[in-house]
Parts: C-alpha cells; sequence; structure tokens
C-alpha cells in the first residue's frame, strides 16, 4: 500500500479580508509536505497528529490559535480523532485554553470515558499538564466585534500508512458567534469518522453535517459493498438538493481519495499520493475539481 494523505482547510474559505488564498495553499502545501513525511516514518495516526497540530498553531485556520470566538467572546474548542485499527472514536467537546485539542482527543482514545466536554475537558487537560495557550488571534478578536458568523477554516486530515491503517482528525473552532456552549460536529462521529474501509472528516456547516450522519454513513456505505465514490456521491446530491453546505474529505483502502462539496460549499484541500502534492479548491457546484498548481 502506497501511504497517502489528504488534509482540508475548511469549507467556506477565507472571510477574513486580513489573509489571501496564496497563503492557505502555501500553509497546507507547506503542512501536507511535513505531513507525509511522518506518515512514511510514523504511521497514519502519528501523521495526522503531527499535521492537525500545525494548523491547530497557525492563525490562518480556524482551529487552536486563531479560533472563531462564541458569541461571548470565548473560543471554545472540539477535536476528535479515529484509527481502524484501535477502531475507538475519542474526542474533545467545547475545550478552553488548550494549544492543541488534537492532543488531549488523542490521549483519551486510551480512556474509558473517550470524549469529553467543557469544563470536564479543560480540567482533565489540565491536570494532564497538556500545554496551555490563549487561542485568541487579533483578526478573531475583530471579527467578533463585527459579530462576524462563518463555516470555515476547520482543519481535518485522512491519512493510510503501508499496513493499511486508516486514520481520521477534525479540529475546529466552531462557526463563529454562535450560541456559547454550540456543540460542533466535528467530535462526533457525523464529522470525523474511520474504519477498515474508509476514513472521513468533515467541514461546513456542523448541524447539517450531523444531521445527516455524514461520515458515519459514508463509512457504512461502504463496509456495505458501496464505492466510496458512489457514497460521496450519494451524499453530495442530498446536499445539494436539500441546500445544505457539506464539506468532506475521505480516503478508502484502496487509496482512493474523495472530496465532496454540497450546496454552494467550496473544501480547500490538499492531497499526496505517493508522488505528488496537489493543492485544490473545489467551487460550489463544480462537478470537476480546479487544480490550483
Ligand atoms: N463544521 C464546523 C462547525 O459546524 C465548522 C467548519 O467546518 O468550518 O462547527
Amino acid at each position: 500500500m502506497v501511504p497517502r494523505l489528504i488534509i482540508h482547510g475548511g469549507a467556506g474559505l477565507i472571510e477574513s479580508p486580513d489573509f489571501t488564498e496564496r497563503q492557505y495553499e502555501k500553509a497546507l502545501r507547506k503542512a501536507i509536505k511535513e505531513t507525509y513525511s511522518v506518515l512514511l516514518q510514523k504511521g497514519s495516526r502519528q501523521a495526522v497528529l503531527y499535521g492537525i497540530r500545525l494548523l491547530e498553531d497557525d492563525p490562518l485556520f480556524n482551529a487552536g490559535y486563531g479560533s472563531r470566538l462564541q458569541k461571548d467572546g470565548r473560543v471554545r474548542m472540539s477535536a476528535a480523532i479515529m484509527d481502524s485499527v484501535s477502531q475507538k472514536f475519542s474526542g474533545v467537546i467545547n475545550i478552553c485554553n488548550v494549544r492543541h485539542p488534537i492532543d488531549v482527543a488523542d490521549t483519551l482514545s486510551k480512556r474509558r470515558h473517550a470524549v469529553l466536554a467543557g469544563r470536564g475537558a479543560t480540567e482533565y487537560a489540565r491536570r494532564r499538564k497538556m500545554e496551555y495557550c490563549s487561542p485568541l488571534a487579533p483578526h478573531r478578536l475583530k471579527e467578533h466585534a463585527e459579530k462576524v458568523k462563518g463555516e470555515s477554516g476547520t482543519v481535518g486530515i485522512v491519512a493510510v500508512d503501508h499496513k493499511g491503517c486508516i486514520c481520521a482528525g477534525t479540529s475546529t473552532g466552531g462557526v463563529g458567534y454562535e450560541t456559547p456552549g454550540r456543540v460542533s460536529d466535528s467530535a462526533t462521529v457525523a464529522g470525523t469518522y474511520a474504519s477498515r474501509v474508509c476514513g472521513v472528516s468533515c467541514t461546513g456547516q456542523g448541524e447539517s453535517i450531523v444531521n445527516q450522519a455524514v461520515a458515519a454513513k459514508i463509512v457504512a456505505r461502504v463496509e456495505d459493498g458501496v464505492s466510496l465514490a458512489s457514497a460521496v456521491q450519494r451524499l453530495v446530491g442530498i446536499a445539494r438538493q436539500k441546500k445544505l453546505r457539506i464539506g468532506l474529505i475521505s480516503l478508502d483502502c484502496y487509496g482512493n481519495i474523495l472530496v465532496g462539496n454540497g450546496y454552494n460549499t467550496k473544501v480547500l484541500y490538499a492531497k499526496h499520493e505517493g508522488t505528488k502534492i496537489d493543492t485544490f479548491l473545489t467551487q460550489p457546484h463544480d462537478h470537476e475539481h480546479v487544480p490550483r498548481h
């Protein structure tokens, strides 16, 4: 199996005038190059953790430092990870002031109670001495003052290593200016899921992703013998018909990589198929992806 990797930088794209499309592409290309070498050396789970950490540190993306603020001016972040070998979903929901929510999600996979939310999640991270960070970035404070809502910038990775282990991970700051305590799809099985047949990470309007049970549904269909392409296409068809802003990246055990974009949704992503890197921006309703390089 040739190790393969896909990373998304969210749906909706660049609402902040402070950044350009080019900056997002550059950041994704750098992340995918570094993450691919971790994939070769340490396998898919370590690669997903490494890549998501990089993006959580980058204020361009709505995850970790640079997460959007909820209506009450606080940042609450969510992240989840799952791989095909452990078959354990673990995550944190609305955690505060940690540098890497994805690392907290990772440590929880070894515990009986694998998903923690709110204060419990934050206190768990403190007890484990996980790195503290104030995630407030200046451009997000400005957005909050202007009551900007969005659906962009969440990050996610799906990777398969040479042993065929598939891992999916997602990290988000939510949609911005939401009701305090709103739960995003990212740390639910609708937003992040992996089994031995395929893995999926979602972005876009969380409530729609949960209503459609996107990631878990695609994986279940592939387990039942549907091809990944048909499973993604079916979901995308419904999303466009129902006008749902849903985006996703996915990868199966044969190394097929598929990206889905629902109604009026763009997905920014980069993929590495062993020999070359491509970065793309799917256009709303395009069936063909538009190469960026
Ligand atoms: N899915 C995320 C949420 O609803 C937002 C996003 O992907 O940009 O919180």
